[in-house]
């Protein structure tokens, strides 16, 4: 008999995770609301860029209906694919849906990013491309977003051509600027896989590129249900891609990914559309409102946005506001903003676009901090 061993987790663990990544996830809004003595009840959530109005009204009837919890779901997706080819106007082969969008990035990871792999990205963006890369023992080639948080087009282009694959949201998410199509013109020339990060895309002016994601090999377009769609809780989102491509993804997930409560609620979206656009739109009008609003306060300057968010700098001129204080100030008032502790947003905070009633509350206090500021 050999010699007693034990396990060692840390010891076995891959190379790529002797040092595990860390992903900055949402904070549970009870925790917070006890830490600051408010009110969960009350409390106005605009951190996580979800939609304030909630799933549409045929989704959360299907989720009251009789969707089968106790059956398994179908492996093929055959009834999901079929709707976003009605909707999007694809083919239903090249589609493939996630516990999320997050789970088709993590797919298109474990296809084709392996140890010593790249990936390029342009910061400040979507934190999940790092943190998938670190798990996969990729490499981060960032090339930061330019003064006014434009694209740097030559030198992403030169990245993407020594990488496997670029990840960009158009809308990027935190800046809320879309993505130029002679950019992804110009990187789908590269060979490296394009993967466009539509997650915003119905908040905006822009034209999806979904449609041309299913017949080019190198393209990926990611959409989901937690934003338009409201059903954030429920993780659904999906993957338009050349049909080739898809297949791969389908034959490497697992089986039934996709819950069936998340399936039924998706599937009535899908026939609930024109309410979720109208939502759309008047989001997207309350963006401009309370972008708007705030700029008039003087010294917060938002970014134009085409998501359902603004990003603010804060300060007057040759003034420095530290985004942590003035979340913290929020915070105390019930409102909870996303702040985030990287050299080039300290000074920023980041607010998703509630209901008109929310948005109020979110202006009143931020004048109520401007002018305590004010009194110093
Ligand atoms: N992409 C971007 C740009 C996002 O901001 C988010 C959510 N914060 C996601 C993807 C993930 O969405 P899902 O809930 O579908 O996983």
């Amino acid at each position: 008999m050999g010699a007693v061993r034990r396990f060692d987790p840390q010891e076995a663990l891959r190379p790529a995770l002797r040092s595990i990544p860390a992903y900055a996830a949402l904070e549970d809004l009870d925790a917070v609301a006890r830490q600051y003595g408010v009110d969960p009840a009350t409390v106005v959530k605009v951190d996580g860029n979800e939609n304030p109005y909630g799933p549409s009204p045929k989704a959360l009837e299907a989720l009251r209906g009789d969707y089968q919890p106790h059956r398994y779901g179908d492996a093929g997706q055959r009834r999901l694919r079929a709707a976003i080819s009605r909707y999007l106007d694809v083919p239903a082969e090249s589609v493939v849906c996630g516990s999320g969008s997050d789970e088709i990035i993590d797919l298109l990871f474990r296809l084709f990013i392996g140890e010593g792999d790249r990936i390029v990205t342009a910061s400040p963006t979507f934190g999940m491309y790092a943190f998938d890369a670190a798990l996969h023992g990729g490499e981060v080639v960032d090339v930061p977003l330019l003064e006014g948080w434009a694209f740097d087009f030559e030198g992403l282009e030169a990245a993407a051509r020594e990488s496997k694959a670029v990840f960009i949201p158009s809308p990027n998410n935190p800046t809320g600027n879309t993505v130029p199509v002679a950019l992804v013109e110009r990187l789908l020339g590269t060979g490296a896989l394009v993967v466009l990060d539509e997650a915003y895309i119905e908040f905006s002016h822009t034209l999806s590129l979904a449609r041309r994601a299913a017949t080019e090999p190198g393209l990926v377009v990611l959409r989901t249900l937690s934003k338009w769609g409201g059903l954030a809780g429920l993780r659904f989102g999906y993957g338009v891609m050349h049909p080739q491509v898809a297949d791969l993804l389908m034959r490497t997930k697992q089986p039934y990914n996709i819950n069936a409560a998340a399936e039924a609620a998706a599937l009535a979206s899908f026939e609930d559309t024109a309410i979720l656009d109208e939502r759309a739109r008047t989001l997207a009008t309350e963006r401009e409102r309370i972008s708007a609003a705030l700029a008039g306060l003087g010294w917060l300057h938002p970014y134009p946005s085409e998501a359902v968010f603004v990003l603010l700098r804060l300060g007057r001129e040759g003034q420095r506001i530290e985004g942590k204080a003035v979340r913290d100030s929020l915070r105390k008032r019930g409102i909870f903003p996303r702040f985030f502790d990287t050299p080039r947003l300290r000074d920023h905070i980041r607010i998703s676009i509630g209901t008109p009633e929310q948005n109020d509350r979110v202006i009143a206090a931020f004048r109520e901090i401007g002018e305590e500021q004010a009194r110093g």
